[in-house]
């Protein structure tokens, strides 16, 4: 089985002026084609040549799994965007989130948070945990919470690779800007499936 860059749902264009087309064709077209790439020759006659990618994540290390995560976790991040214009939380997804953070400006200022608190490369998850409340934590390097079996629900890359040509160090402005360009109904969507996957 050989793993390929997933098309991007929008244009390369279409998170302007939040996230720059430039960061956009270095960040998927360059960077995340070389995960791909990288996964592809590093599982080539081992043990998870026919793994789907989930499986890989949650049992492999080392090479493997950094590169494997990074797919899953690149993939997980683009899908989550778009155009701020369609960026639409509904009334139902956002009383869950209500419910769990007292408010969406408690839990964009704790992902913030959350985000600038972590020291290096890394991701800033919103996710589900077992006792089914929606939690933030962040994650170093290739990290990935499907490794504790916590359903994640939206990510934010905090690489600086990520974010460096259009924020340069201001790694705040950019999650601030990054939270104009969520595609709420994805994230929705997420939630609907880990909730019937309990
Ligand atoms: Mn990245």
């Amino acid at each position: 089985m050989l793993f390929e860059l997933t098309p991007l749902p929008y244009e390369i264009d279409a998170l302007e002026p939040y996230i720059s087309e430039r960061t956009l064709e270095l960040h998927y077209g360059k960077l995340q084609d070389t995960y791909v790439h990288c996964l592809n020759n590093l599982v080539k006659g081992t043990k998870f040549e026919d793994s789907e990618l989930e499986t890989i994540i949650r049992v492999s290390d080392g090479s493997i799994f950094n590169n494997a995560s990074q797919v899953f976790n690149h993939t997980f991040y683009f899908d989550g965007l778009i155009s701020a214009d369609k960026s639409c939380l509904r009334g139902p997804f956002m009383r869950v989130l209500t419910g769990n953070f007292g408010s969406v400006q408690f839990l964009k200022d704790s992902f913030i948070k959350c985000a600038a608190s972590l020291f290096g490369s890394g991701w800033v998850w919103l996710l589900l945990n077992p006792k089914g409340t929606i939690e933030i934590i962040h994650e170093s390097n290739a990290g990935n919470p499907l490794r504790r079996g916590l359903k994640p629900l939206l990510t934010c890359d905090l690489w600086e690779h990520g974010y460096f040509l259009d924020y340069q160090n201001r790694r705040p402005d950019y999650v601030n800007a990054f939270w104009n360009v969520i595609n709420w109904k994805i994230i929705e969507e997420r939630y609907d499936n880990a909730r019937n996957d309990r």
